[in-house]
Parts: C-alpha cells; sequence; structure tokens
C-alpha cells in the first residue's frame, strides 16, 4: 500500500492527525496494534470543556458519561484546593471510534490489528513493516503513546521518563459534581484520583514506585471495597515535557510520543488532541509544498502554555511537598475557589514559610490567570 500519510497509533493524537490530514486532502493510512480501535481503554477518562472543544466534537455524543463543574486537589487532611472548571468523564473507546470515523468520512484507511514492527528509509519514502503487508509513505505522524522503542527506528534517541498509573473502574453510583485528586508527600507529585461517572467511578493512583501499596492506600481512603472493582488498567505516563527534537526525516512525533503530556497534572488527552491535530494539518500543508509548516508547527508546540518547560519546574515543587505542607495550603484556601483568593493571602502564606519560600524560587513564580493555566492544563 502506498500512501501520502502514515499514521502510527490509533490513540486520540493518531486519530487527529488522521482525521486533519484526510480533510486537508492527504491520502492517509492509520496503523494500529489494537484489534478495536479504543479498546481497551488505559484511561481515567476525564477531561476538560476545553479539550472536547478542541477536537471539535459537541458535548452532547454517547461519550460523555458524565458532567462535571469542578477539580478538586485533596491533601491528606481531607482539605480541599477547588476550582471551577466544566469537565467531563467520557466514555474514550466511543470518542475514539467516532474520530476514527470521522477520519474514515474523509478518506482515511484505518487498520487495526496493524503493528508497525519495523522502519526503513528508502529513497526518501518510508517502509513499514507490519503483519498485514508493508506500507510506503511519504510521511510518518508517529503517535505510538508512551511505546519506547519506535521512535528509534525513526531515529529519535533518548528515554523519556514515566510515571505508572493502575486504574480501576468500580460499581459505584455516583453523581457528584467535581474530579478529585488525592495528593500525599509519598507519591512524589503523583496523586490518586475519584472521577465519578453517574452509573459507576474511575478511580486510580499514579506514582514513580510501589503501585500496588499505593492503590491499597487509594482504596482504604475511598473505602473501596474489592467486590466493587469491575476492572484493572494501566500504564505508563511520560513526565519529562516535549522531547527534545520533534521533528525527524520526513517524521514528527504527536501525543506522548513526542512528550505531551503534561507532567504536574499528568493528564495527557489535552497534548494529544493539540499536537496531532495542529500535526495532521502541518503535514498536509507541508506535503502541499509550504516548506516551513513543520518547523511553524513545532515552534506554536513549543511556545504554547500547556507545554511550557515551567511545567517541570512547578512539577518538581510540587513533588518536593510533604503532607504538612499540603495540609497548610489546602487548609487555608478550603473550600474556595483558588481563582477568588487575594494574592496578598497568597503571599501570607508563603512568607510565613521561609522553607516553602526557598523551594518556590528555584523557579516557580506565582502568576496570576491561574484560571486561563488549569484550562490548559488538564
Ligand atoms: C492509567 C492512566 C490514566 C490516565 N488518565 C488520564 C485522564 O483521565 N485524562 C487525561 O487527559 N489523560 C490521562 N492519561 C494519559 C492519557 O491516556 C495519554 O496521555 C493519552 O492517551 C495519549 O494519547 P496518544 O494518542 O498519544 O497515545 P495512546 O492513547 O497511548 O495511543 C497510542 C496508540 O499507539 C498504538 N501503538 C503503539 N505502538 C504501536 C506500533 N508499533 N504499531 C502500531 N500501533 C502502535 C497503541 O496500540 C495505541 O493505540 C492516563 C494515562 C494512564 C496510563
Amino acid at each position: 500500500m502506498v500512501t501520502d500519510i502514515a499514521v502510527i497509533g490509533g490513540g486520540v493524537a493518531g486519530l487527529m492527525s488522521a482525521f486533519e490530514a484526510s480533510r486537508a486532502g492527504a491520502r492517509v493510512v492509520l496503523l494500529d496494534s489494537r484489534k478495536e480501535v479504543g479498546l481497551p481503554v488505559q484511561c481515567g477518562e476525564a477531561i476538560s470543556e476545553n479539550t472536547l472543544n478542541l477536537t471539535g466534537l459537541k458535548d452532547d455524543g454517547e461519550w460523555i458519561a458524565h458532567t462535571v463543574e469542578g477539580f478538586r486537589v485533596r491533601s491528606p487532611s481531607g482539605f480541599d484546593l477547588y476550582t471551577r472548571l466544566r469537565g467531563f468523564s467520557i466514555r474514550r473507546d466511543l470518542l475514539e471510534k467516532e474520530l476514527a470515523s470521522r477520519a474514515a468520512s474523509n478518506g482515511a484507511v484505518i487498520l487495526s490489528s496493524a503493528t508497525v514492527e519495523s522502519a526503513e528509509l528508502k529513497d526518501g519514502r518510508w517502509l513499514l513493516s507490519t503483519r498485514k503487508g508493508t506500507i510506503t509513505a511519504g510521511f510518518v505522524i508517529i503517535a505510538c503513546g508512551a511505546n519506547q522503542y519506535l521512535p528509534v527506528f525513526f531515529g529519535f534517541e533518548g528515554h523519556q521518563n514515566s510515571f505508572r498509573g493502575i486504574g480501576i473502574k468500580l460499581k459505584r453510583k455516583d453523581f457528584g459534581n467535581d474530579l478529585i485528586f488525592l495528593v500525599k508527600g509519598d507519591l512524589k507529585g503523583g496523586y490518586g484520583w475519584y472521577f465519578p461517572r453517574g452509573d459507576g467511578v474511575n478511580a486510580g493512583v499514579c506514582a514513580l514506585t510501589d503501585l500496588t501499596a499505593q492503590l491499597d492506600w487509594l482504596k482504604r481512603t475511598l473505602s473501596i471495597r474489592d467486590d466493587e472493582i469491575i476492572s484493572y488498567h494501566g500504564g505508563a505516563i511520560p513526565v519529562d515535557g516535549l522531547r527534545a527534537g520533534l521533528i525527524g526525516s520526513s517524521c514528527l512525533l504527536v501525543g506522548d510520543a513526542g512528550g505531551f503530556s503534561n507532567p504536574i497534572t499528568k493528564g495527557g488527552i489535552i497534548g494529544a488532541v493539540l499536537s496531532g491535530r495542529e500535526a495532521g494539518k502541518a503535514v498536509a500543508s507541508f506535503l502541499a509544498g509550504d516548506g516551513t509548516a513543520l518547523t511553524d508547527w513545532e515552534g506554536r508546540m513549543r511556545s504554547h502554555t500547556a507545554f511550557s518547560p515551567l511545567n517541570l519546574k512547578r512539577a518538581e515543587f510540587l513533588a518536593s511537598l510533604e503532607d504538612g505542607l499540603l495540609n497548610e495550603i489546602t487548609g487555608l484556601v478550603s473550600g474556595r475557589e483558588i481563582n477568588t483568593i487575594p494574592t496578598s493571602e497568597l503571599m501570607r502564606l508563603v512568607l510565613s514559610r521561609p522553607d516553602l519560600l526557598k523551594r518556590m524560587k528555584k523557579g516557580v513564580h506565582l502568576v496570576r490567570g491561574g484560571r486561563e493555566w488549569m484550562k490548559w492544563s488538564f
């Protein structure tokens, strides 16, 4: 099979790329390892309204399991840091199936059970070997998620550090209004999550180590009984920020493969949607003769608030907070919308804790406009 663009990976990043590139008139073949688009789901399935808007889909699709009005970060003492931000618990399998069908209706070919096993650049074209045969492509969009080996075939060196995430689906009715993130010092920047979905709940925990022990902690904290657990899932969450290079020879990296997940929130759907969508358009323009389309894309991605290198510093700072400080910070703001708290009040807390001030000086700046940043961060 010969095509203009091959997309490797049928998660949200790859599907958005395939959709946009085929919409712009390019011939697109998407190759995915999974037997069926969208399944199995390896995700907490929570997104902000802003993420959904980026897909161009409406919030009335059957992939919306439940609508929430805010996000709560809960410290060990049980105090909450709260922000109003509309979001959704979604059926990610259905969202991906919808994106795939939209891409297919533009003419993109979606091939399941088609793992790319090797890649070779010959006479300016990529030859991709799969069990379904060889695909010859003028350009490759690599959207293989946290898979570490595939980018190496295309000349991308370097290992991405990852958190591990383990998720559970619960048989528990909960129509709660907020997505809840449970933090504690020994998670070192990881967190537990509890996302109500109406007729069920997605919960889980991400951490660098000790996932089993941390899952036990989550179950104790949320009084989860074993007979409530329907299924387990899990995976890696890259936390190094954007890779040093995103563009190679007739190929580029999007989504988790490019490090587009947020090192603080560990949320990656927004980065996958945005990077995939914009890359699909850019690669189609590049193949149509726009010589700067790819470097413009990379420049836009690197300067975007969501992918600021400052997030790595912020993540480092948050990972350094132990239980006492987490309790103090959340205790100060408990129950109030964080964006309504005067900076002077936040500064008073910081100044009363010289150790906190010292850690922040390493590179974290308090900035106004937190709401805008929140909008982009998850
Ligand atoms: C437990 C867990 C919970 C999470 N919860 C959330 C959440 O609630 N909200 C949020 O925003 N983010 C969450 N994330 C992160 C989010 O799931 C990812 O950032 C997002 O899925 C990245 O999308 P992607 O398209 O880049 O990669 P993926 O969704 O991982 O898709 C990659 C695709 O590439 C395919 N593939 C890999 N190698 C090959 C190959 N060689 N050939 C062909 N196909 C290949 C895979 O089969 C897969 O379908 C979570 C992650 C984990 C692990």
